[in-house]
C-alpha cells in the first residue's frame, strides 16, 4: 500500500506538488494522466526517493520513504521503477541485465539469479533473447527487460513512467500487454500514462494532476464519461 500525505515539493521557486493526498491500496492499478507540467513525473518519483519532498509524508507498507532512518536500497529493492527510457546496461545480455541487482543487491548466487531472470524473460515473451545484447532489440523488447529487471528484485510494487512514449505503436501493445499481466497477478502499481484505453481497461483509479494538484480521483467508467472538474473535461476534449 502507498500513503501519499500532504505532500509539497518545490523546485526553486516553482512549487511542483501541492499538498498531495493519495492512498493507493495493495493489489490496486492507479493510473495518473494530466498534461505536460502537471507534476506526474515528479509525483511517482517522490515514491522511490528519485526526489526529495519538503512537506508531508509519503509510506510504502508503513515504511517512510523519505525518513533519514529508511534504508534506501531497502526501499528500492521493493519498489520495482520502470522509466519512459530503458536504460539497460549496452555490455550486458538480457539475462544479465534482469540478474545483475539481485546478485549485487541481495546476495543472491548467481547461477539461481540467472536461472530466475530466464523464468522472468520468458514469460514477458522474451525466451529466444537471453543471449541478446539491448542494441540488438526493439524498444518494446527493451522495455520488457526493463520489467523483468524491476520483476528480478520482487518488488511490492511497481511504479511506471509513461513506459511505451518512446515506442513505436506496434510495440505499444506487447509492453501494455505485459503490464496488464502483471495486474492481473495482483501487482500493486502506479502508471503514468497517455494511454486513455488501456488506463480505461486495467486501472482501478483514476488520478487526473494538473498544476501540481490532484484535481480528481475516479474509477475509469465514472472519470471518463462524467468528469466532474472543468480541468478534467479541458483535458479529455483535447485527448479523447
Ligand atoms: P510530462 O507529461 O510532460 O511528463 P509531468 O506531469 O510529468 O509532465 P513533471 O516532470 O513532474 O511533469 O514536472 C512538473 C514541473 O516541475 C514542470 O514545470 C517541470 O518543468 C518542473 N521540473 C521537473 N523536474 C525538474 C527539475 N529537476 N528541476 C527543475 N524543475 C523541474
Ligand atoms: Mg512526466
Amino acid at each position: 500500500m502507498i500513503q501519499v500525505n500532504q505532500v509539497s515539493k518545490s523546485f526553486g521557486h516553482q512549487q511542483v506538488l501541492k499538498a498531495i493526498n493519495l492512498t493507493v491500496p495493495k493489489s490496486h492499478v492507479y493510473a495518473i494522466i494530466g498534461p505536460s507540467g502537471a507534476g506526474k513525473s515528479t509525483l511517482i518519483r517522490t515514491m522511490n526517493a528519485l526526489e526529495s519532498i519538503q512537506a508531508g509524508e509519503i509510506l510504502i507498507d508503513g515504511i517512510s520513504v523519505h525518513d533519514k532512518k529508511t534504508d534506501i536500497n531497502k526501499l528500492r529493492a521493493d519498489v520495482g521503477f520502470v522509466f519512459q527510457s530503458f536504460n539497460l546496461y549496452p555490455h550486458l545480455t538480457t539475462v544479465e541485465n534482469v540478474a545483475i541487482a539481485p546478485i549485487q543487491v541481495k546476495k543472491v548466487p548467481k547461477k539461481e539469479a540467472e536461472e530466475k531472470a530466464r523464468e522472468l524473460l520468458s514469460s514477458l515473451g522474451l525466451g529466444e533473447k537471453f543471449a541478446s545484447y539491448p542494441g540488438q532489440l526493439s524498444g518494446g523488447q527493451q522495455q520488457r527487460v526493463a520489467i523483468a529487471r524491476a520483476l528480478a528484485m520482487d518488488p511490492k510494487l511497481m511504479l511506471f513512467d509513461e513506459p511505451t512514449s518512446a515506442l513505436d505503436p506496434e510495440m505499444i501493445k506487447e509492453v501494455l500487454d505485459a503490464i496488464r499481466k502483471l495486474a492481473a497477478s495482483g501487482m500493486t502499481m502506479v502508471v503514468v500514462t497517455h494511454e486513455m484505453g488501456f488506463a480505461r481497461e486495467i486501472c482501478d483509479q483514476i488520478v487526473f494532476m494538473a498544476d501540481g494538484k490532484i484535481v480528481e480521483v475516479a474509477p475509469p467508467e465514472q472519470f471518463f464519461s462524467n468528469p466532474q472538474s472543468e480541468r478534467a473535461k479541458d483535458f479529455l476534449a483535447k485527448v479523447l
